[in-house]
């Protein structure tokens, strides 16, 4: 969708050159106050490098959400605003040695890892912080998985959160992460089960986690309709009810990123070329994976697009970016059905792209400057 005040914008703001993202601050505020009240009992850490814009995190740290932290860089943009230490969690698993001193003298006191090497790093170098562990769980209905690179076994958990009390760190609580943009609500009640089973097992041997993080996945609105939030939120709830946790949990975290941004942006880009390539029209925008798109990696991610030429007749059209790369590839399995009349010069809004999109634009890929971003 775009927003009345992003509409208003680019009505008031014809001349500004593509590709740009405009992204409704409104929409930012309107996300994080419903998932607060769907969710009243989970405390939200909003993941910051899905867009860690100072207007957004400016924004969020007002409205008196905590943060996840993917990097010293990320923690100090926090930290400059005023935001308490005790608010911020290092929810990276993967850490130099140099940047965990870094962010414990900053004085963050909430650690994520899911093998034995980081958490000999942890031990090293943050006696008596608070630690959880990452457990891995199934991310089919992602169309974004984090599976196979991030997580332990539950069982290994186990041994792990052991291991951390007798190390010396304070054995807090378990994470995990449903994939993001995930579709299915109910994929968090077997993630909650997983868990709930690992505390089980670790309340057995006499250690009590305090806390569960549910990590992001909260899906945005791109080609297809989503589940509100608040299914996410009953699944979660009653999972939660029948884990049964006696009340030995002390605090519930939520880490939305896409949920929190992504259809709060528009990107505006323009049209540079179209060209018919045998029997397959080909359109080429200004915008591409080195741009800003670099989740249409394997055609992931699929946004939508809208142009001033919508209900008029369409033909299906392989979208490419405007790189020197033939990787520069948005959308050729899954061919898009754009306006026939669509031609160079034209607009095209790309809905829904605040979340991931200007982190990962390249700085200067065959001389093109990274996404300009404006925040209303
Ligand atoms: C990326 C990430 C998130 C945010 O995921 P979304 O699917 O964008 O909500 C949350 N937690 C961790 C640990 C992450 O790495």
């Amino acid at each position: 969708m775009m927003t009345e005040r992003v509409r208003d914008f680019l009505a008031r703001n014809p001349d500004l050159e593509p590709p740009f993202l405009v992204l409704d601050l409104d929409e930012v505020k309107k996300r994080y106050q419903t998932l607060a009240t769907e969710m009243p009992f989970a405390d939200i850490y909003y993941a910051v490098k899905a867009n860690p814009a100072r207007p957004i995190l400016s924004l969020l740290a007002g409205l008196g959400s905590c943060f996840d932290c993917a990097s010293p860089r990320e923690v100090r943009d926090v930290l400059d605003l005023g935001v308490a230490p005790s608010r911020i969690s290092y929810g990276n698993t993967i850490k130099k040695d140099a940047d965990i001193r870094t962010v414990w003298d900053l004085g963050i006191d909430l650690f994520a890892f899911d093998c034995e090497e980081e958490l000999e790093k942890l031990a090293r170098m943050t006696p008596g912080a608070r630690v959880f562990c990452r457990i891995v769980v199934d991310n089919t209905g992602a169309d974004w998985p984090l599976s196979r690179k991030f997580g332990c076994e539950p069982e290994i958990a186990t041994d792990l959160m052991l291991m951390a009390r007798d190390r010396g760190l304070v054995p807090y609580g378990l994470s995990f992460h449903v994939g993001s943009q995930q579709t299915d609500p109910l994929s968090f009640n077997s993630a909650i089960a997983t868990a709930t089973g690992v505390m089980g097992a670790l309340r057995s041997k006499g250690v009590h986690l305090q806390m569960l993080n549910l990590g992001g996945g909260l899906p945005a609105h791109y080609d297809r309709a989503i589940p509100a939030v608040g299914n996410y939120a009953a699944v979660i709830k009653a999972a939660l009810a029948e884990a049964d946790l006696n009340g030995g949990l002390k605090q519930i975290i939520v880490e939305p990123g896409r949920y929190m941004v992504a259809d709060a942006g528009t990107t505006v880009s323009e049209v540079v070329l179209t060209a018919q390539r045998g029997d397959q029209r080909w359109i080429y925008l200004d915008i591409g994976k080195f741009g800003g798109l670099a989740e249409t990696i394997d055609e992931a991610i699929r946004y939508r697009f809208v142009t001033k030429y919508n209900g008029a007749a369409t033909v299906p059209s392989v979208v490419a970016g405007p790189t020197c790369d033939s990787c520069d590839v948005l959308y050729e399995k899954n061919v898009c059905q754009l306006p026939a009349a669509l031609k160079a010069g034209d607009r095209v809004h790309i809905l829904s792209t605040g979340a991931y999109t200007t982190v990962y634009a390249a700085a200067n890929f065959n001389g093109i400057p990274p996404l300009q971003e404006f925040y209303i």
